[in-house]
């Protein structure tokens, strides 16, 4: 197991950001924990980073305690914090020597030479900090997390701020890393938990309320099916209702319709039957996927 958090809570002062959070993750995971602003998400991870103590539980990376053996939690750990505090008057090659000097790592010069060209910061290496885009500078962050080739790789929000282009970018860059390393990152964007991540943890006021493989989330509780049809004229609720098998009906907007149905009842032939008895034209039928979106909201409550 890379990271193991058992019944952990934490309070600051009186108010409780973590509550009795347990969650275990395999070697080589690539997980997203995901939950509202608030939620307590970059609270654990400080926890499992040793930049704060928890108040109660406990937490063991790679099979080092956080809080009796933090120094080989620090070595197997590559961070990069919410915000990715950076030098900005530091040249990106000359900060990425001082974090390997900080870390002790071997041929130090060789190392910022690899991570430069993993991250794709060859053209910016020689510039200062403070003069590179929000992408380059998360760039650089994931090189400082890494340069110590650590076992497990915390990314607290990474790509929050960025374009779309940037965005993609670093989803890749982490995709990449992640073969090689388990992966823990947090978001409260459910789309990056679906390109990025095997597994979700999702987290609502201090507390786990959904952990399961990315696939799993998606179907989970689904008691219906869901079609989405558009008439070219008006159609009556009461006359959708009696369509063998609709349980729910709802208007989204004019003639466009979403019918809920028990799951394994195809309702297509029967608004087709129903089209053809009142002399209506269907523009569009399709099924609608449930997304990762939906669960969250669901469970939640946001
Ligand atoms: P997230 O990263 O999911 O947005 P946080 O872990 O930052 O959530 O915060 C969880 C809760 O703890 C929030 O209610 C936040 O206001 C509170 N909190 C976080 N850091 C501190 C702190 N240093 N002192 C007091 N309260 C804090
Ligand atoms: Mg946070």
């Amino acid at each position: 197991m890379s990271i193991s958090v058992k019944g952990v809570t934490k309070l600051y002062g009186s108010q409780k950001a973590l509550d009795g959070v347990s969650f275990e993750i395999a070697k080589g995971e690539i997980i997203g924990f995901i939950g509202p602003n608030g939620a307590g998400k970059s609270t654990m991870m400080k926890i499992i980073t040793c930049y704060l103590p928890q108040t109660e539980g406990e937490v063991v990376v790679c099979g080092h305690d956080v809080v009796e053996d933090s120094m080989a939690v620090r070595r197997t750990v590559g961070y990069l914090p919410e915000h990715n505090p950076l030098y900005l008057e530091m040249y990106v090659k000359e900060y990425l020597g001082f974090i390997a000097e900080i870390h002790k790592v071997a041929n130090a010069r060789d190392r910022v030479a690899e991570m430069v060209e993993m991250t794709g910061l060859q053209l910016e290496q020689k510039k200062k900090i403070g003069t590179l885009s929000k992408g380059y500078r998360q760039r650089v962050g994931l090189a400082q997390a890494l340069i110590h080739d650590p076992e497990v790789l915390i990314l607290d929000e990474p790509t929050s701020g960025l374009d779309p282009n940037q965005l993609e970018e670093i989803r890749r860059l982490i995709k990449k890393v992640g073969e090689e390393k388990t992966v823990m990152l947090s978001t409260h964007i459910m789309q990056e938990v679906e390109a990025v991540c095997d597994r979700a943890i999702i987290i609502d006021q201090g507390k786990i309320v959904a952990d399961d493989r990315v696939s799993e989330m998606q179907s989970k509780g689904i008691d219906e099916t869901v079609i989405k049809v558009e008439f070219d004229q008006n159609v009556e609720e009461k006359e959708l209702l009696g369509i063998e098998g609709v349980q729910s009906v709802r208007r989204v907007d004019g003639n466009v319709w979403i019918l809920g149905a028990v799951t394994d009842t195809d309702i297509r032939p029967g608004v087709n039957q129903l089209a053809k008895e009142m002399g209506v034209a269907i523009l569009t039928m399709q099924k609608e996927e449930r997304s990762l979106e939906d669960v969250f909201k669901e469970l939640t409550n946001s």
